[in-house]
């Protein structure tokens, strides 16, 4: 069945049981996507089919190859049911992990695992066509050289900063030329759906989805690298705001009195104390106090380039002052995060990025300072976690991002 382009799909097909089928199939199929595996008796309760429809179109797909059964589920008493999912080749996703410094892709199965190896491209993102350009021909070489069935790889997922407007596709900071939206730029180029997303809500609905399977409804997750980026998930959905832009928590003013002026021009910004900027800020610093240090050493290897990931290497390492910094930005990056509890009431605050990999060096002067500064009551259920996915959390940002809205226009 054709799952490309689903919407011209259906203005081929003629007559009504035939179209209604259709929009059926789409349905399971989308119902096994986003679960990894289901009984029939469960998709009929989540899909709003009845049983023996169910059945029949499950034997549909099962011979034309989209689905396969998968062992039994436990039993409810009585027989245990047949699992059913995907099969791994019925469909594919290119996913894209852009970054203001180089940009990643991969390309996922349907069972969101990568069956290519993902390739990085260094480029400095802006607002020129011929970037976009670059960034279309380094996706569409990936794609050729994974040999796919073209037909079968049916959307592309991009995660990337900037103030994104999800809904109409638009990104208001980055690649802004012509009078097209980004999303009709690329879908143009790639001739078939594609799925933009902000980075740090796309990094948080992966963790939300593969990383802690749907356990949790109310989820923030803050991932640091040179800024610090918020995804809040409300209820199961991530949440947007009026326009796209919920979640610019880098740039909340919670520290004035400290006279930093930050990338955005302001001062006192938490971005301005405790993002990967802020650490190379107060790095340099100590390397200019100390030349010997363990950090100085890192940073002299790297041609005397001071990086996030540095100062979390030197810290791992055993150098004084790199704690000491990373102790600090996690201090106030607790008090910043301390405010996000007492207006949202999370269950689970994940923790990612780069400057995360500093581990328990981040974590625990998070916490100290969400014991100062949140109410005991508001912080008592809300579970505060390393993010899982590690380095591929980028790239599974873009899968959740299809994942999650994947064949919705025909759907609704
Ligand atoms: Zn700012």
């Amino acid at each position: 069945m054709n799952l490309i382009t689903p919407k011209k799909a259906l203005d081929k097909i003629e007559g009504v049981v035939e179209t209604k089928s259709y929009i059926n199939k789409l349905k399971l199929i989308k119902n096994l996507y986003t679960k990894g595996s289901n009984t029939a008796g469960e998709m009929c309760v989540e899909v709003g089919i009845s049983l023996p429809t169910v059945n029949s179109l499950l034997g549909d797909l099962m011979a034309s190859g989209e689905v396969i059964k998968h062992g039994r589920a436990e039993s409810q008493g009585g027989r245990k049911p047949d699992l059913y999912k995907l099969a791994d080749d019925s469909f594919y996703t290119i996913s894209v992990d852009i970054n203001k410094f180089r940009i990643r892709t991969a390309i996922y199965n349907s069972s969101n695992k990568a069956i290519t190896e993902a390739e990085t491209l260094k480029l400095t993102l802006n607002n020129d066509k011929e970037t976009f350009d670059k960034i279309c021909d380094f996706i569409l070489q990936h794609k050729q050289k994974s040999g796919l069935p073209d037909q079968k790889i049916i959307a592309v997922g991009i995660s990337m900063p900037g103030l994104i407007d999800a809904v109409h596709g638009i990104n208001h900071t980055y690649l802004k030329f012509g009078k097209k939206s980004l999303v009709e730029n690329f879908e143009t180029r790639f001739e078939r759906k594609v799925f933009l997303e902000n980075d740090a809500r796309a990094m948080t609905l992966a963790e939300f989805k593969f990383g802690h399977n749907d356990q949790y409804k109310n989820v923030l997750g803050i991932f640091i690298g040179w800024g610090i980026g918020l995804g809040i998930i409300i209820d199961g959905k991530i949440y947007q705001g009026a326009s796209g832009f919920a979640g610019e928590f880098s740039h909340s003013p919670i520290f004035e009195s400290r006279d930093i002026t930050c990338s955005c021009g302001k001062k006192g910004c938490l971005e301005s104390v405790s993002s990967g900027t802020a650490i190379v800020r107060m790095a340099k610093e100590a390397i200019e106090n100390d030349h010997d240090s363990i950090l100085a050493r890192l940073a002299k290897e790297n041609n005397d380039e001071v990086e996030p990931y540095l100062v979390v290497d030197a810290a791992l390492a055993g150098d004084q002052r790199a704690i000491t910094i990373l102790s600090e930005a996690g201090l106030d990056l607790g008090r910043g995060i301390s405010i996000l509890i007492q207006l949202l009431n999370p269950e689970l605050i994940i923790i990612g990025g780069s400057v995360a990999e500093a581990k328990q060096y981040l974590i625990t002067p998070i916490q100290q300072a969400l014991n100062i500064y949140s109410m005991a009551k508001a912080r008592e259920n809300t579970e505060l976690a390393l993010y899982k996915l590690g380095k591929e959390v980028g790239l599974l940002g873009g899968v959740a991002v299809v994942n999650e809205q994947i064949f919705e226009e025909v759907l609704q």
